[in-house]
């Protein structure tokens, strides 16, 4: 055999081992939907971690991103994925776009996702991912997601990927009957409770699922 021909053997029998190593982290968090699984079998988390961190990406660890983010730990992307049930004519609504990973697999699920930041840079950089990716059901938009979408509601489902001391009111009005919502309440500075609200007949229901610790929802756009 070449040596280049080596070399290229070697890469594949790193990849493999590290996605058996990422998928195996997922399902002893409890990702056991086969469904989310292989939707972040398909999406490379590689491509949304950027310079020094971007050799970590297959780590079941939050990383740093830019405007002083963070990309979310792999298992909480997919217990937070596989509470909201998509199906696949949902149209989902993400606030907190950042690196744009969630959005790319919440679009394996769902027929269409709106994913909003309040730094334009984020949605600039996540867009250029997504279309790199040729993933056409994804939109990333600039606003302050504390009001949802007004234009695009309501939605099927909606992810909040940071943190709000309550489920922010404009959120839940654009939430659909049996429509879903997932997201992290609690004191931004702490550990927050991961909570999912469904929209029932008999009006919201509320479900503590697990702590978590994510950044805080911030009023306004950001300045980059
Ligand atoms: N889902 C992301 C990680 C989210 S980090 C990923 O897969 O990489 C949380 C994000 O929420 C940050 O990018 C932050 O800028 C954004 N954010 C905080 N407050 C916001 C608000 N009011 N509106 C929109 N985005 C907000």
């Amino acid at each position: 055999m070449s040596e280049t021909g080596a070399r290229d053997d070697d890469h594949a029998a790193l990849m493999a081992e590290r996605k058996m190593r990422f998928l195996f982290a997922l399902r002893s968090h409890g990702v056991t939907d086969p469904r989310v699984l292989t939707a972040m079998e398909r999406v490379d988390r590689g491509l949304f971690v950027k310079g020094i961190f971007a050799e970590r990406a297959y780590e079941d660890m939050p990383l740093p991103i830019a405007c002083g983010q963070t990309i979310s730990q792999p298992s909480v992307v997919g217990l937070m994925t596989q509470a909201l049930r998509i199906g696949q004519r949902d149209t989902v609504l993400e606030i907190g776009t950042g690196s744009g990973y969630q959005a790319a697999v919440l679009a394996q699920l769902a027929r269409r996702v709106y994913t909003v930041d309040r730094w334009r840079r984020l949605v600039r950089e996540a867009g250029e991912v997504f279309h790199r990716l040729g993933l056409a059901n994804v939109t990333a938009m600039t606003a302050d997601g504390s009001f949802g979408l007004p234009d695009q509601a309501p939605f099927d489902r909606i992810l909040v990927t940071a943190a709000a001391e309550d489920p922010p009111g404009p959120l839940l009005q654009q939430l659909k009957p049996g429509g879903i919502m997932v997201l992290p309440v609690g004191q931004s500075d702490h550990v927050q409770k991961l909570i999912r609200v469904t929209r029932g007949e008999q009006g919201l229901e509320y479900e503590e699922l697990r702590p978590v610790r994510f950044v805080p929802l911030v009023e306004g756009l950001g300045n980059e």
